[in-house]
């Protein structure tokens, strides 16, 4: 039978330059889906449209072509999709697996609420069980949580390997629509990529507990699982990992210090793609790659081959 073909994504949040981590899972994502005369699509994630502009957007594709990644096709972004967003949230709510929330931010986050060893706040079920008549008391409008199931969630990463995670014990019932109206990521995110047929979602590694959460949306709205892989965070050279503070290693900064051959190379080198530090395009790369060489362990860069 003839294998599917690859249907993989960048799906970037334009809210700055990229930096040295989101290059990072964008040439991985690339060199997975063209090894294998895949196709790739691009979406901008600009829900959060307080933090994101067009011109971060713009300058995101600008620096995915410097560094050789391509795509086929940008699908609409997600602050353009609310109505489509709607279907799929009346889809829930007509089945019964949504109910409102008033919850304030400040009782979700005080000190009695039940939180993990990691920090993770689980949702307690507060409102789960109300009457119409206690909702009717409220007088605002309520943000919508999925009902999540008791049940062990488990899959293979691609890099990271087994993984599994209980949503009624490590996260509790999921907001899919905040009071303000705005969709939240796991429920545009499901959409988008189900949409375009994505079959492969490569991103980074702080994603990684997202995965269970989507699968759960998938399996609800009856869309396919895509192959997940998530990849290694690229660590500073002391430890912390990398964000966009780190503004001496966002593109923006790269791009006037080296070529997009030598930054292909450094990171090729410490993905465990080439055995050499030296230059490649992402185009050469293609023939050297496969997930089976990705570790998962965060990769620490050497500083001086980034000056
Ligand atoms: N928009 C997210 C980010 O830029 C990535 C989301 C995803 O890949 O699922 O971190």
């Amino acid at each position: 039978m003839a294998e599917r073909t690859v249907v993989g994504r960048f799906a970037p949040t334009p809210s700055g330059r990229m930096h040295l981590g989101n290059l990072f899972s964008a040439l991985l994502a690339w060199l997975s889906v063209r090894s294998r005369n895949g196709v790739m699509v691009l979406r901008m994630e600009d829900l959060d449209t307080q933090r994101t502009s067009a011109e971060f957007a713009r300058t995101l594709r600008d620096d995915l072509r410097w560094l050789g990644l391509d795509w086929d096709q940008e699908t609409p972004p997600q602050s353009q999709r609310s109505r489509v967003y709607d279907r799929y949230f009346e889809m829930l709510r007509d089945k019964g697996l949504l109910y409102p929330c008033y919850c304030t931010r400040s009782q979700l986050h005080s000190v009695n609420a039940p939180h993990l060893s990691d920090g993770t706040y689980v949702y307690p079920g507060t409102c789960r069980n109300l009457t119409p008549a206690q909702r009717a008391a409220f007088d605002r409008p309520p943000a919508w949580r999925v009902r999540v199931p008791d049940r062990l969630w488990q899959f293979t990463d691609l890099v990271q390997g087994p993984y599994a995670m209980n949503l009624a014990t490590d996260c509790g019932d999921m907001v899919v629509r905040r009071a303000d109206g705005v969709y939240v990521y796991q429920l545009a995110v499901t959409v988008d990529d189900a949409e375009a047929g994505v079959t492969e979602v490569a991103r980074g590694m702080d994603l990684l507990s997202s995965a269970p959460r989507q699968m759960y949306l998938q399996e609800l709205l009856g869309f396919p699982h895509p192959t997940y892989a998530h990849v290694p965070m690229l660590l500073a050279p002391d430890g912390r990992r990398l964000s966009k503070r780190d503004r001496d290693l966002d593109l923006g900064a790269l791009r006037q210090r080296m070529t997009p051959e030598t930054l292909v190379g450094h990171l090729a080198f410490a993905a465990g793609l080439i055995s050499k530090d030296e230059p490649v395009s992402a185009g050469e790369l293609r023939h050297a790659f496969s997930w089976e060489k990705i570790r998962g362990e965060s990769i620490c860069l050497d500083p001086s081959r980034l000056e």
